[in-house]
């Protein structure tokens, strides 16, 4: 039971959550998002979600409506109102209704600001794996801000889908940029490359915490380019994101990865992800 919506300040049911033709979001996606991970109740790494969305607010002008203390407060009362347990909460911002449709920003304008939530199926013994198609990444030049304009990335996807996959892994120019919905690591020789943190890519929450679990467990990580010849070469590809964690690639097109297996480090990164969810007492 999801059924229970914030918007602007109330608390309703999501059929009664209605927002106006001329909301800014609706009509040019002038808006960002987050998604953030629920487990036992706990939202997973709530300041740094928190701080991804300020910087995306600052990115493109919009004055965050909301210190951090009400943005838990809002997102605890959402997580009581619909059942607790594991739940993904979906927060939007947009810069809100203005008067007559106009590419000018208005001056004076409220955001509009949406909470959901929607269950989060977690599964901590079985690893699930993905299958992804290489393409071009044919989106904007600012990767790092979470808007609500996902255009780009919704076609990715669905072209990907088309040809069999789960996944987009995408390349500029040959070099390896993100997932369509995630974000891509590799390993070689037991170290592990990810793309660097530009304007590329998102900063995803799920990836610095792969980071920093795999550097706790001896492991050499390297923050820097990968080539699409590298990433089909690597004895594991893996993608990550706060819905699916960490998730093995077995193939990207016609390339088997690691025989199709899930390799030894993903295991350790897997377990360790689910040691260190229960450590938070998640
Ligand atoms: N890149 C893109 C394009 C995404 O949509 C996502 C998922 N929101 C990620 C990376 C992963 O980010 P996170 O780990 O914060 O979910």
């Amino acid at each position: 039971m999801t059924n229970i919506v914030y918007l602007n300040g109330d608390l309703l049911a999501k059929e009664d959550a209605k927002v106006s033709v001329l909301d800014r979001g609706f009509l040019f996606a002038d808006g960002i998002y987050e998604v953030i991970p629920v487990y036992n109740d706990k939202p997973f790494r709530l300041e740094q979600h928190l701080a991804r969305l300020q910087y995306c607010l600052e990115q493109v002008d919009i004055d965050n409506p909301h210190s951090n203390i009400e943005w838990k407060n809002i997102i605890n009362t959402l997580i009581k109102r619909n059942g607790g347990g594991h739940l993904s909460i979906y927060l939007q911002i947009t810069r809100g209704v203005s008067e007559t449709r106009n590419h000018d920003k208005p001056s004076d304008i409220n955001p509009t600001v949406f909470l959901m939530a929607s269950e989060l199926i977690v599964d901590e013994t079985n690893i699930s794996t993905a299958s992804a198609a290489l393409l071009e990444d044919i989106r904007w030049q600012f990767c790092d801000i979470k808007s609500i304009s996902l255009l780009g990335n919704m076609l990715l996807k669905n072209q990907a889908k088309a040809k069999g996959h789960s996944e987009a892994i995408l390349h500029r120019n040959g070099q390896v940029t993100e997932g369509s919905t995630s974000n891509v690591f590799i390993v070689k020789h037991r170290e592990v490359f990810t793309p660097p943190q530009n304007n590329l890519i998102l900063g995803g929450i799920t990836r610095d915490v792969i980071i920093e679990l795999a550097e706790a467990a001896g492991l050499k990580v390297h923050q820097q380019k990968i080539t699409v010849d590298e990433l089909l070469a690597a004895d594991e590809v893996w993608i990550t994101s706060s819905s699916r964690e960490i998730s093995p690639v077995t193939n990207i097109d016609e390339n088997i990865i690691n025989n199709g297996n899930i390799g030894p480090v993903a295991k350790v990164l897997h377990q360790e992800f689910q040691d260190f969810k229960k450590s938070l007492i998640l």
